[in-house]
């Protein structure tokens, strides 16, 4: 069987477009990623991410064994199952810990974003360029595909994929029908740092994920703690990686951060002071967006005069310049349609709130599935719209899949009826209190 050279132009060089070229540049298949940032640095990377056995396998199958194994090294491990509880620090519910005896790539690894994106821009000098801001595309007469650049350059190749993030260009020139959803919820989030100046922090807070769920609002807690330091990660795999032509010591760099618990706070949009209210100290302006952490971090304090102190401390101890407010959106649901020389993944289709971490994960399985679709190209073993509209299939089924249920989560958190909320926290005690019931429901 006769393989087919294929040339894939990636729009975009976040977690789905850099996992893909990574995938591709393993397999021989010809890949150019462009980038809108100046440089790999250019913008902070945030929070860590959350990455669920999906999107692990997707990241053992497309890195390099090398770079994985240093992921997986430099993770930190998220801790046991998610406990849910109520304000007041009372346990509703605990899941149940994965099954022993799982391999790193169907385990949840808490990955520091800085070092996940070192790592899969790895290896791929020549592949990546930076500065290169894409403005639009034309399909050609021959059956290939120009991509155009704010500097008046292009690149034409068999396909292109958007991987270009939540504001997609490809999408709005692909499907400029494509739309989103209300998702009425604000997020404010915030990173104390770990050590023994926290050791006051409830242990379950310090070690795992954790969901509180009060008479009003919503938290969430997780922990970023590494499973081993960069000198001991340097020691045993530096020999491999200077190997391989990377350089351990930049690779590693980041470790040198501390391990800190990340919370983040939900409360519908309505909830929330359209303008400055007179009791809070600091005096909020109207427009929230512009608020400073300090502000962000009274309002979330002033939401929770009734909580467990040391919730209320976690809030009033961590540091104003790392608390953040997101605003939330979900992509409405696209239908399948006539599959091109022009694709999709990651949030360019189904972007959701990041309520549940699955953004990153829903992204990571795309650059998988497309990576599979183009290599079965690649051999001669399908033809290339065939193999696209397989992908595009599973693609959307798996991406909305994930939207779906972030919006349900994001409606949980955000639910202001006192009734369903007691019933919701009715529903996780018998949860915890049931076994069987508890693995029915959370067992995927
Ligand atoms: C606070 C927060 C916490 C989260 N936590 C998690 C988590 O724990 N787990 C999880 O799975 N997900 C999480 N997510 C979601 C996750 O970050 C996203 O779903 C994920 O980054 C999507 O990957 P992507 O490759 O599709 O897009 P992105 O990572 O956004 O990458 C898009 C890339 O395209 C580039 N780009 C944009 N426009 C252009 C252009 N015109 N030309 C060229 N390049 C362009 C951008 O610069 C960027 O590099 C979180 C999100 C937020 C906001």
């Amino acid at each position: 069987m006769s393989t087919r050279s294929l040339r894939v132009i990636v729009a975009g060089g976040g977690i789905g477009g850099l996992c893909l070229a990574q995938g591709l540049h393993a397999a021989g298949i010809g890949v150019e990623v462009y980038e809108r940032d100046a440089a790999p640095d250019a913008r902070s990377q945030g929070y860590r991410l959350n990455i669920e056995p999906v999107g692990s396998r997707a990241l053992h199958d497309c890195l390099p064994p090398h770079l994985w194994d240093i992921l997986v090294a430099t993770a930190g491990d998220p801790g046991p199952g998610m406990g849910v509880f109520t304000e007041r620090l009372r346990l509703l519910m605990r899941e149940d810990d994965p099954p022993p005896g799982l391999g790193p790539s169907e385990r949840t690894h808490a990955v520091s974003r800085i070092t996940l994106r070192r790592l899969l821009l790895a290896g791929l000098d020549g592949v990546v360029r930076f500065g290169k801001e894409f403005t639009g595309y034309r399909q050609n007469a021959d059956g290939t595909v120009t991509a155009l650049f704010a500097d008046g350059t292009s690149a034409t190749g068999d396909l292109l994929v958007g991987a270009d993030g939540v504001r997609s260009r490809v999408r709005r020139q692909l499907l400029p029908h494509a739309g989103q959803r209300d998702a009425p919820g604000v997020g404010i989030g915030g990173k104390l740092r770990l050590g023994d100046e926290t050791a006051w922090l409830p242990r379950e807070m310090s070690s795992t994920k954790n969901m509180i769920l009060p008479k009003r609002d919503f938290l969430f807690t997780a922990v970023f703690r590494r499973r081993e330091g960069g000198a001991a990660v340097a020691e045993r795999a530096g020999d491999r990686l200077r190997a391989a032509g990377l350089d351990p010591d930049l690779l590693i760099q980041d470790m040198k951060d501390d391990d800190y618990v990340m919370w983040a706070f939900v409360a519908h949009r309505n909830e929330l002071p359209p303008e400055p209210p007179v009791d809070l100290p600091g005096d909020l302006p109207a427009d929230l967006p512009g608020a400073d952490g300090r502000r962000l971090r009274d309002l979330v304090t002033s939401r929770l005069a009734d909580w467990h102190p040391d919730l209320r401390e976690l809030i009033g101890r961590t540091p104003a310049d790392t608390i953040e407010r997101f605003d939330f959106a979900a992509a409405a649901t696209v239908r399948p349609w006539p599959t091109t020389n022009v694709t999709l993944l990651g949030d360019a289709i189904h972007h959701m709130p990041p309520v549940g971490g699955l953004g990153g994960n829903a992204a990571l399985f795309d650059a998988d599935a497309l990576r599979r679709a183009l290599i079965a190209v690649h051999r001669g073993e399908q033809e290339l719209l065939p193999a696209l509209a397989a992908y595009e299939r599973a693609m959307l089924r798996h991406g909305f899949g994930a939207v779906r249920a972030a919006t349900w989560y994001l409606r949980l958190a955000v639910l202001r009826s006192r009734a369903v909320r007691a019933a919701a926290r009715t529903f996780f005690r018998l949860c915890g209190a049931v076994p069987a019931l508890r693995r029915a429901v959370f067992s995927d």
